[in-house]
């Protein structure tokens, strides 16, 4: 749809980027309007995963062709091959943190309003993050500083009081860390990990490189428990409803007639209606899994099925919402915010309450790239590439930050990586125990 448009005007991201000295060297591919998790839809072909050619001395002819991950396959394949320093990319459900976990690099997904969407093609506009990639935490964590900024013209940009607010009640917690009652630098730090976080779905060869994480980080003092997040199994489906459903609103602005590609209908054709340009101009112009979702969300958003599918799917993202702000210490600011409360935003902490969450980025370590020859139906893969979301999604519809740190290799050699999820806000403080794991 946008293969010859070059947009008039940089995004915020990249125009303090470039204002900060950074040097902007290269687009990297990713699935069409970010819509995958294999980035095995892109109009370019598919990003193949760097990690063995740079890590062994098998013979390119015997090398294996997995996935980079996807949405941002490219941004993550890019840093991980040495191409750039950090990267952007986006991170609506996953893009991020998945193609990090693949590839072996470092990738955050800010907290919701951080970061300026502006100049950033939507997605899903409740969902949709700008993310960063890095070879480490600190490379990320520069470039984070530089892009987290209120902007004026990003509608749904966190206020600097709620960043302040955020960062103040972070700072206070990080505070007591050394200070609990184990020894070690980390004494005061608990950390979560969610039981349902371990599906069936999970390849257990991931598993020796998070516990060996954990065993690190109670040596130093961290108090490791284990929490229980009920409504996770239900984030998958909700987050497809109302990721669908807004890509189908936001994509109607691609009709052939403002800009990207226009179509005209066949001579012969009736050219008075404007629905045949649509029609031709949008069946042309978009592949066949951004099809999919607008016709999957433009069903959820009819009136039929509008009570059974949207609706019950923002039911299902305020209890993944809650689920989160029962196990976190810190009470999060944008729900006491919205209480009108803001006295008891960040009141006595709760002892109870955990730090951070840190769970297995992904079910399994990097897949294949799907061959049409022998890996069975098509459909059967579209299903496996919603499935590698399953541990991301809920942060995304909760809004938190989250950050994939590289935790080794699997039992297949290729890299695992290990999320640190924190209230919204603490970006910094999730930032702070992805150093300790990494
Ligand atoms: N894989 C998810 C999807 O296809 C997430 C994509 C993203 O985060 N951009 O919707």
């Amino acid at each position: 749809m946008l293969e010859n448009f070059s947009s008039p005007y940089d995004a915020t991201v990249v125009r303090l980027l470039t204002e900060a000295g950074a040097q902007i060297v290269g687009k990297a591919n990713c699935d069409e309007f970010g819509m995958g998790s294999l980035n095995t839809y892109s109009i370019h072909g598919p990003v193949v995963n760097p990690h063995q050619a740079l890590n062994s001395t098998v013979p390119w002819t015997e090398r294996e062709r997995r996935s980079a991950g996807g949405s941002s396959g490219g941004s993550a394949a890019a840093v991980r091959a040495g191409l750039c320093d950090t990267a952007l990319g986006t991170d609506t459900g996953g893009s991020v943190r998945l193609p990090a976990s693949y590839c072996g690099v470092v990738g955050l997904k800010p907290s919701y309003g951080l970061i300026s969407r502006w100049g950033v093609v939507s997605f899903a506009d409740s969902l949709d993050c700008v993310g960063i990639l890095g070879k480490s935490v600190s490379s990320v964590e520069r470039v984070f500083g530089v892009v987290s900024k209120y902007d004026p013209k990003d509608p749904t940009a966190a206020t600097i009081e709620t960043r302040q607010k955020a960062s103040r009640a972070c700072i206070q917690s990080m505070d007591l860390w050394g200070c609990g009652e184990g020894s070690g630098p980390l004494s005061g730090l608990k950390i979560g990990v969610p039981q349902e976080y371990f599906p069936a779905e999970l390849n257990d060869k991931i598993l020796t490189p998070l516990r060996t994480v954990l065993d690190g980080l109670k040596s130093r003092g961290a108090t490791i428990v284990s929490v229980n997040l009920p409504s996770t199994p239900y984030a998958l489906s909700a987050y497809y409803v109302i990721a669908s459903a807004e890509a189908s609103s936001n994509l109607a602005r691609y009709d052939g007639i403002q800009y990207g590609l226009r179509v005209d209908p066949p001579p012969g054709s009736d050219t008075r209606k404007v629905s045949t340009v649509y029609s031709h101009t949008r069946s042309k112009g978009f592949g066949p899994e951004v099809q999919r979702r607008i016709l999957l969300g433009s069903y959820a958003l009819s009136a039929d099925a509008f009570d059974n599918y949207f609706l019950q799917a923002q039911k299902v993202r305020s209890l993944i919402r809650s689920d989160f702000d029962r196990v976190f210490k810190i009470s999060s600011p944008l729900t006491a915010t919205l209480r009108g409360d803001i006295s008891t935003a960040h009141g006595p902490a709760k002892t109870l309450g955990v730090d951070v969450l840190l769970h297995p980025s992904a079910i399994r370590t990097a897949p294949l790239l799907p061959n049409p020859d022998t890996t069975g139906s098509k459909e059967s893969n579209d299903l496996d590439a919603y499935v590698q979301d399953v541990l991301t999604v809920p942060a995304s519809l909760a809004g938190l930050p989250a950050m994939s740190v590289p935790a080794g290799l699997g039992e297949d050699g290729w890299p695992v990586g290990v999320s640190v999820v924190g209230q919204w806000g603490c970006d910094e403080m999730v930032m702070s125990v992805g150093k300790v794991v990494e």
